[in-house]
């Protein structure tokens, strides 16, 4: 399957044939700047059928291309960058030119995501089918000493409920769940269907104990209602796998994969949903299959 996208000036981007679905597709990696790490990523990949969503600043576009051009159907791109940039219009076009699929991993807005001010980007990022990957919930404060601009509340995961609905052909995934706002995460994803939620960072380590709890979050399974979507799925589909590596810890990947795994056993979701939440549902947005 080969896929064109017309440009408003004529030119096309031609996306990467990818006609088999890979058992993993990892929404969330970091991109360190260092190109060992492209090498080492890939290579995990392709020991476990894999293929990754690469978050790469805007001075790695080139080398992230080039990477991507000499290894194929493995990377796809999402540009990090700052919601807050005042060339940021400028910068979505160029991610979206040298073939990236989204942006991300947006964060530390200096206002909440879906204020107005954000809303050219999302309207621009909606009309090139981009993914967009939020961080929601809390955010870690890495220098104790430098003055920041940066609040979890601006990045609760309620905020992305009217940019769902605002632009219904973004897709949205909001990485970690919202930690904690879990409950209000899995409301607004049962009633938006373009928005989907890894759970990568410290959630499934504070409640691994307790992992049968995300049953009364994900509680919609089998209902017939007129209060809820009609669905014939589990609720656990609202989940996508996404590793979170970061700073080139290649062991995440592995420690994620465990996690998730413990997760699902423990609140029994059937083979089939899992396929969907380790790649299926991702696959279907980055091959427009609907
Ligand atoms: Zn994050």
């Amino acid at each position: 399957m080969r896929i064109f996208l017309l440009l408003a000036c004529g030119a096309a981007i031609v996306y990467p044939a990818d006609t088999r679905r890979p058992k993993i597709i990892d929404a969330h990696v970091h991109f360190n700047g260092d190109p060992a790490f492209l090498t080492a990523y890939t290579k995990k990949l392709e020991s476990v059928d894999g293929q990754g969503l690469l978050i790469a600043e805007q001075k790695h576009i080139a080398t992230v291309k080039a990477f991507m051009e000499r290894n194929p159907n493995r990377l796809y791109g999402l540009g990090q960058m700052s919601l807050d940039h005042p060339d940021a219009l400028r910068m979505v076009d160029e991610f979206h030119e040298a073939g990236f699929r989204g942006l991300g991993e947006l964060t530390g807005p200096e206002a909440s995501y879906d204020d107005k001010r954000y809303w050219p980007i999302y309207e621009r990022a909606e009309k090139y089918g981009m993914i967009l990957l939020f961080h929601t919930g809390i955010v870690n404060r890495r220098n104790f000493a430098e003055p920041m601009n940066v609040s979890s509340d601006r990045m609760r995961v309620m905020t992305l409920d009217l940019i769902a609905r605002r632009f219904p052909k973004l897709t949205l995934i909001a990485a970690h769940l919202g930690n904690p706002d879990y409950a209000w995460a899995a409301e607004i994803g049962r009633w938006n269907p373009n928005l989907v939620f890894d759970v990568s960072g410290s959630t499934l380590y504070k409640k691994q104990a307790d992992l049968s709890y995300f049953k009364s979050i994900f509680w919609w399974d089998n209902l017939v209602s007129p209060h809820t979507p009609k669905t014939n799925v589990s609720a656990f589909e609202k989940l996508v796998f996404g590793s979170d590596v970061f700073g080139g810890e290649l062991a995440e990947f592995e420690r994620e994969l465990e996690l998730y795994n413990k997760l699902l056993d423990a609140c029994g979701v059937p083979a089939a949903s899992r396929e969907n939440i380790f790649s299926g549902t991702l696959w279907k947005v980055l091959n427009r299959v609907r």
